[in-house]
C-alpha cells in the first residue's frame, strides 16, 4: 500500500504516522520527493482502514498495489483448490456437473429427477427446499421437509446435494442434513449468513451476487474461509446489464478472470442466466470451452408444471443430450468430467 502525504506535511508528521503503522506489524519505507513524500507499506495490510486513514489531515492519496483478499488469492496459494464431495470433485482438471429441478416439490419428482439426472452423468443433485422469490406470494419452498426429500433421492442415487440456505438459524439443520451449503445470489453480501457457514464443515457453493464486480465475490468467500471454511465454489450466474432479452447476462469473461484471481473453483448456472430453456445448452458449452470447472443446470420431469423456474429448466432428454455434448467438450479442455 502507498500513502501519499500532502505537499508540507512535517517530518515529525510523517514519522508519526509510520510509527503507528509499524505497530501495526507493517514495515514502512519513506520516500522524500521533491515537494511530497510517499510511504510505502510492506506487509498484512488487510486490516488497514482506508476510509479512516484518507480523513487524516496530511494525507493525500492512498493506493492498494495489493488486493484486499487473502485467503482466495491465487497470489498466496498458486495451486487450484479441488473442492471433494463423496465421490464428486470440481476443480483442479476435475469438471462437476450439478442438476436438479429449481425447487424441491414433491417425493416422487425428486426421485425421478435425481435417477434421471445421475443416468445422464450429474455428479450431485440440486433442488431448492428454502426458495429466495421475488415475490411473496409465490412458492417459497417447501422449507425443512424437503430437506428430507433431497436425502431421499440421495439414499436412492447416492448423489450428494446441493441446497441453498437463507439464513444463519438454518446452519444446523443444515450442516446435519445437506452436503454442499448454496449461498443465493441474493445473500452474496449478507455477511452474518458468510460469517456462519465460514463455520460449517460443509463445502460451499457461492453464487455470485445480481451486480456483484468480481472482487466483492471474491471478497464474500473471503468471509466464509476467514471463519475456517476454506471449501468454497463459486459459481456465475449471469449479472444485470441493460439487456432484457435474457433474465441475466452470462458473464463468460468471470472465468478466466477468477482463475487469475483466485484458486477457487469457478462454475457456471446457464439455467438462471439464460432464463429460457432453449438458451441452457449453447450457454453451458461456453462456460466449458471458457475453462469452467462444472456447471449447475435446473432440470425438471415436468417443466410447463414447475413451481418455480420451469420456462429456465430443462426436461431429462435434454439435459442427456447437453451431457453427450459436455463430455466431448471436458476432455478438449484438459479436464476430467467426474
Ligand atoms: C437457484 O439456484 O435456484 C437460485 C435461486 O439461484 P440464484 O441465487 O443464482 O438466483
Ligand atoms: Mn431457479
Amino acid at each position: 500500500m502507498v500513502v501519499v502525504m500532502k505537499p508540507g506535511t512535517k517530518k515529525e508528521e510523517v514519522e508519526a504516522l509510520a510509527q503507528s503503522f509499524e505497530q501495526q506489524g507493517l514495515s514502512v519505507g519513506i520516500t522524500n520527493g521533491v515537494g511530497c513524500t510517499i510511504l510505502g507499506l510492506v506487509g498484512d495490510t488487510t486490516a488497514v482502514d482506508i476510509d479512516k486513514l484518507s480523513i487524516l489531515p496530511n494525507v493525500e492519496r492512498i493506493m492498494r498495489v495489493s488486493e484486499p483478499y487473502k485467503k482466495a488469492n491465487r497470489k498466496f496459494h498458486p495451486q487450484d483448490s479441488v473442492i471433494q464431495v463423496g465421490q464428486a470433485k470440481i476443480g483442479g482438471g476435475s469438471f462437476g456437473v450439478i442438476a436438479g429441478p429449481c425447487s424441491v416439490e414433491s417425493e416422487a419428482q425428486m426421485i425421478e429427477v435425481a435417477r434421471d439426472v445421475q443416468l445422464s452423468g450429474a455428479c450431485m443433485l440440486r433442488g431448492g427446499a428454502f426458495k429466495p422469490r421475488t415475490s411473496p406470494y409465490s412458492f417459497q419452498g417447501m422449507g425443512a421437509p424437503g430437506l428430507d426429500l433431497l436425502l431421499e433421492a440421495k439414499a436412492e442415487t447416492g448423489l450428494p446435494i446441493v441446497t441453498e440456505i437463507m439464513a444463519p438459524r438454518y446452519c444446523e439443520l443444515f450442516e446435519e442434513k445437506v452436503d454442499v451449503v448454496q449461498v443465493g445470489a441474493r445473500n452474496m453480501q449478507n455477511f452474518d449468513l458468510l460469517k456462519e457457514v465460514g463455520k460449517m464443515s460443509k463445502p460451499v457453493l457461492l453464487k455470485r451476487g445480481l451486480s456483484s464486480s468480481y472482487e466483492e465475490w471474491i471478497m464474500s468467500a473471503e468471509y466464509i474461509m476467514s471463519e475456517g471454511n476454506e471449501n468454497v465454489i463459486l459459481c456465475e450466474r449471469g449479472v444485470r446489464t441493460f439487456e432484457t432479452y435474457t433474465r441475466n447476462t452470462l458473464d463468460v469473461s468471470a472465468i478466466p478472470a477468477i482463475h487469475r484471481m483466485s484458486h477457487l473453483p469457478v462454475i457456471v448456472d446457464p439455467s438462471h442466466a439464460a432464463g429460457m430453456s432453449w438458451m441452457v445448452e449453447p450457454l453451458a458449452l461456453a462456460a466449458v470451452a471458457a475453462g469452467a470447472d462444472g456447471l449447475i443446470i435446473e432440470v425438471h420431469n415436468d417443466p410447463p408444471h414447475a413451481k418455480c423456474d420451469g420456462q429456465q429448466s430443462l426436461t431429462p432428454e435434454n439435459f442427456q443430450a447437453l451431457m453427450g455434448k459436455v463430455r466431448t467438450l471436458v476432455p478438449m479442455m484438459g479436464k476430467v468430467l467426474v
